[in-house]
């Protein structure tokens, strides 16, 4: 496995790819890698010839006050992690590298981008698109690949894929989970020891309520919500920031009759922790 560190060089490498006609597996990643990621790397290894992981904590996407300067980089274990698992290329540039002091030009997905995660992190899903779009013209990937456990973002990607005709396939992946149903998220090293006991509850309670709405004991929105965050706030330390049930491909709030396949989302904070996750509702 190689890893590049600079900008150009990997352009170089990936546009030399694509003359072989080799194809291109992209997997963009913020690092202090885990089994979330290790699931894109895999399907990228198995359906590619070559799969490329970025690693680059993306300042353009954090807000004032958040967690870009604590966010764990643990390199040289990612490092590891990559290379036994059967990547060609670990990209990890340089903030100044991907963002000259003269750097000017970001990618806005209107709409989609101001709701939910949007409202509550004003800028993050600008500084996302133009980190993604950066990455796609400098791997030049056929196929990237995306976890649903960042659901708001993989529909803003796809958005943003349509609208501006990237040449590109996105691969959306299932969420893993810790055995207890958490999430895997680089963010769980936050939770200390009983807010980590609890965090679980939150997986249990978007499954109950999935389930209440599958059966046909809940059919309004409404009341599945206020049955959402009624649960969701019996856990110690937690504050709700949205708990939507949402048309799986607008991302369209429902108020009303829930009509599926639907969505649950859900944001909140456990103690300083922000939490995400989300639930398919079947038909
Ligand atoms: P991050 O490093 O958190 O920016 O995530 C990089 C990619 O990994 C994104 O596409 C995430 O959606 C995906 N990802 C993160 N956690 C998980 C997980 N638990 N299951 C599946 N994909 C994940």
């Amino acid at each position: 496995m190689k890893v590049v560190k600079n900008v150009l060089e990997m352009q170089k490498i990936a546009l030399k790819l694509k003359l072989s006609c080799k194809t291109i597996g992209l997997i963009p990643t913020m690092g202090a890698l885990h089994e979330g990621h290790l699931s894109l790397l895999t399907r990228s290894t198995l359906e590619n010839d070559v799969s490329i992981v970025s690693i680059f904590v993306n300042p353009a996407q954090f807000g004032p006050g958040e967690d870009y300067l604590k966010y764990p980089r643990p390199f040289k274990k990612d490092q590891n992690f990559c290379k036994k698992n059967n990547a060609d290329y670990l990209f990890a540039p340089s903030v100044k590298d991907m963002y000259a002091e003269s750097y000017l030009t970001y990618i806005k997905v209107e709409k989609l981008s101001e709701f939910y995660c949007g409202k509550f992190r004003p800028g993050h899903f600008r500084g996302v698109t133009t980190v993604v779009a950066k990455l796609f013209n400098i791997s030049q990937p056929n196929n990237t690949y995306f976890g649903e456990k960042d659901f708001q973002q993989l529909a803003i990607i796809k958005k943003m894929v349509n609208d501006l005709n990237f040449p590109v396939n996105i691969i959306s992946c299932p969420t893993i989970r810790e055995t207890d149903g958490l999430a895997k998220s680089s963010r769980n090293v936050y939770l200390n020891h009983n807010e980590r006991k609890d965090a679980n509850k939150i997986h249990l309670i978007l499954k109950k309520t999935a389930n209440k709405i599958q059966t046909k004991q809940i059919t309004f929105a409404a009341k599945a919500v206020k049955f959402m965050k009624i649960s969701l706030l019996k856990i110690p330390k937690m504050s709700v920031q949205y708990a939507e049930i949402c048309d799986p491909f607008t991302l369209c709030s429902m108020k009303k009759n829930i009509k599926l396949p639907a969505r649950i989302l859900f944001a909140g904070l456990l103690g300083k922790t922000r939490l995400i996750d989300n639930i398919e509702i079947r038909k």
